[in-house]
């Protein structure tokens, strides 16, 4: 069904009924992502004040059949929150940012109930001003928005202790696309009524309503954590080290980061005034963090892990953090990563997961098949404990990315082959939004695509939702092409 352009009637009959401050001007934080690949554009920008102001904003919307591009805090890597100029009429950009309450915190249920705008470090810090803690983590979380991060169920550095952030909600609130408000912000650990809207919303990228509250799970605040740094022999060292670790310490490994020694270069030549640890670096790294109560012997143990671990080869040097001072430096190498890499440039970006055990077999797989382009640089990098890798593609030393856009899409398309081939997932985080649509279409089941569709079509049947993020605008009518 095709979409209308914000006309000035349309934008008339909202000054009517919404207040000044919900009407932004459409700046380009608005239009731009972080990866520089969309130019969007925007009818308007409309910043509701709470769920009733976005209900009306929906409903007028779905009257009109004007597209609506929900925006968080913008970070998305997938070109999801912005909606290209060329690609259908301007959208209405709907910010949540004015919504950032916390409209409850409660310690004895473990559970906060927060609004769509609140920026994520925020929520830790709430959550930690009582005592607990909202284990998501990103090195986005001082921009991203809890909104944006559930609709991209986002991941992270926690992931392998408490789960994405699906795994950290317990309810929400949500407009649908036709202005119905949805009251599903339990606080129940066990629910089974029926089919779980939670669930469809999150990771949904927008395109099927806009979230705008979440009952967020809290856990108790480890007492003590303890970080190291560590030169390992190989991935597959990684992985017996993992085991190792999740053995003697059980349940309380919460980070296991991998780094590779391009990364470390990249943050030389991009960042030289961060400090790294070693002298002389391996080609191989892994950043190691676990935390616990005050009764476990927590440093004893990693000491134990460690020790064993440098005796059968499979560590060389290790560092372990002797303080939280340094502890946060380990962490600031691994979180500079994503901003040196955006420095130097990449020709192409996976954020890719595979089955665990396969991991070492995709790392080396991965090599060959870039050697197959020329001399470019590889920094595979990121939640190795999970299975997800940032493998990202990069133009010799010295050279820049533009001269190599030729190889963009032939490079993408063999790395996702190759982790298809491995049974794995061409976006483990990042979600699907514009740049991956095509690789959805690709590698994504039938059945699941052809389930997709129709959900899409149900909630959403005149397609204002997201236009074009996910599946292709027309793709929500599309029939299923096995019937
Ligand atoms: C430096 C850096 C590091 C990052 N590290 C990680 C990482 O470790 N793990 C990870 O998973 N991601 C990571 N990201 C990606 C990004 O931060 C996450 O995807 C984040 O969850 C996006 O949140 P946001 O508020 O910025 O959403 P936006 O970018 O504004 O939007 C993302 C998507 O969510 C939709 N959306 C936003 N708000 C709502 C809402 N209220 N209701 C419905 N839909 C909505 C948008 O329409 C869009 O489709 C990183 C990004 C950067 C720049």
């Amino acid at each position: 069904m095709a979409l209308n352009p914000v006309t000035d009637g349309f934008l008339a009959d909202l000054r009517a009924l919404l207040p000044a401050a919900c009407f932004r001007p459409a700046d380009a934080r608005y239009l731009s992502e972080p990866r520089g690949l969309y130019q969007g554009q925007a009818g308007c920008v409309l910043a509701p004040g709470d769920v009733f102001e976005v209900a009306l904003i929906l409903g007028r919307c779905h009257a009109a059949r004007v597209g609506v591009v929900p925006y968080g805090g913008g970070t998305g890597l997938v070109g999801a929150q912005v909606m290209p100029v060329g690609s259908g009429p301007a959208p209405v950009v709907l910010s949540l940012e004015r919504m950032t309450k916390i409209r409850a915190l409660d310690v004895g249920d473990n559970v906060m109930i927060v609004e769509a705008g609140a920026i994520l470090a925020d929520v830790q810090d709430a959550a930690a001003q009582a005592g607990r803690l909202f284990p998501l983590s990103l090195a986005s979380e001082g921009s991203c928005r809890i909104g944006g991060n559930l609709a991209t169920n986002a991941g992270g550095v926690q992931v392998l202790r408490y789960g994405n952030a699906r795994d950290l909600c317990l309810g929400l609130e949500a407009v649908m696309p036709d202005g119905r408000i949805w009251h599903g912000l339990k606080r129940l650990y066990k629910d089974n009524t029926g089919y779980d809207l939670r669930d469809l919303l999150i990771g949904a990228e927008g395109t099927l309503g806009v979230i705008t509250a979440a009952a967020l799970r809290l856990f108790p605040r480890p007492a003590q954590h303890l970080a190291a740094f560590l030169q390992i022999r190989d991935p597959g060292a990684a992985l017996a080290l993992l085991m190792r670790c999740q053995d003697r310490l059980p349940g309380l490994v919460s980070g296991f980061e991998l780094i590779d020694r391009t990364g470390f270069d990249f943050l030389a030549e991009a960042l030289p005034d961060l400090r790294r640890p070693f002298a002389d670096p391996g080609k191989w790294m892994l950043l190691v963090e676990a935390s616990g109560g005050t009764g476990f012997p927590l440093e004893k143990a990693m000491h134990e892990v460690l020790a064993d671990a440098i005796e059968v080869g499979l560590v060389g040097e290790a560092l372990v953090a002797q303080n939280e001072a340094q502890r946060q430096a380990f962490w600031a190498v691994r979180e500079s990563i994503p901003e040196a890499n955006r420095r130097i440039g990449a020709i192409s970006s996976h954020d890719i997961s595979v089955p665990l055990g396969r991991l070492p077999e995709m790392i080396a797989a991965g090599q060959a098949c870039i050697a197959r382009f020329g001399d470019l640089r590889i920094n595979c990098f990121g939640h190795v404990g999970d299975g997800n890798l940032h493998y990202n593609v990069y133009p010799p030393k010295g050279q820049r990315r533009d001269r190599y856009a030729d190889l963009r899409e032939p490079i993408k398309q063999a790395v996702h082959d190759l982790v298809h081939g491995f049974g794995g997932s061409i976006s483990a985080e990042h979600g699907i939004g514009r740049l991956k649509r095509a690789d959805l279409l690709r590698y994504g089941d039938p059945a699941k695509l052809a389930m997709m569709r129709a959900i899409k079509t149900a909630l959403d049947p005149v397609g204002i939702m997201n236009p074009g993020a996910v599946l292709a605008e027309d793709e929500g009518a599309r029939p299923d092409p096995a019937t």
